[in-house]
């Protein structure tokens, strides 16, 4: 990950039994449209949009739940506590160590049309830390069937 838009929201509430988005608050209580439920609870899901550049290029990826969580390195939840109790720059400290942190991503891609125009969606679908033994070993073995 490359560059997060400053004061952007990555989370929200979420259903527990299905992730959709839920409305109302603690106050008035949840309520999830998909479900047709009022559930007493519900949990903070990650729904992160960030430009991630490679070796080759960049792109707007979006991510989601644990492989957003892997990005970030915490919990929606423990963000959400970092913003809510610490002093502001410690929300900020935590996604400024995550921009610039290398990670293996395995993408889809789906082209959707929206007005006429093909849009590209690219959604991380896992994120591994990068293994750099196993990397150089996959080139080396590249490169060695490149000279024989
Ligand atoms: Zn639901």
């Amino acid at each position: 990950m490359t560059f997060l838009k400053p004061g952007q929201t990555i989370y929200y509430r979420a259903c527990k039994s299905c992730n959709k988005k839920v409305t109302g608050d603690e106050g008035t209580g949840y309520s999830c449209q998909s479900c047709k439920k009022t559930p007493a609870e519900c949990n903070l899901r990650y729904i992160l949009s960030a430009k991630f550049t490679s070796a080759t290029g960049g792109a707007w990826i979006t991510a989601f739940g644990d492989d957003a969580e892997k990005i970030i390195g915490c919990s929606a939840d423990e963000l959400d506590h970092t913003r809510a109790h610490g002093d502001g720059s410690s929300y900020q400290t935590q996604l400024n160590k995550a921009t610039w942190a290398p990670h293996l991503l395995r993408l889809m891609v789906a082209t959707q049309q929206y007005k006429n125009e093909k849009k590209q969606k690219i959604t991380a679908k896992a994120v591994t830390p990068v293994d750099y033994a196993g990397e150089s070993k996959f080139l080396l073995d590249k490169i060695s069937t490149m000279t024989s």
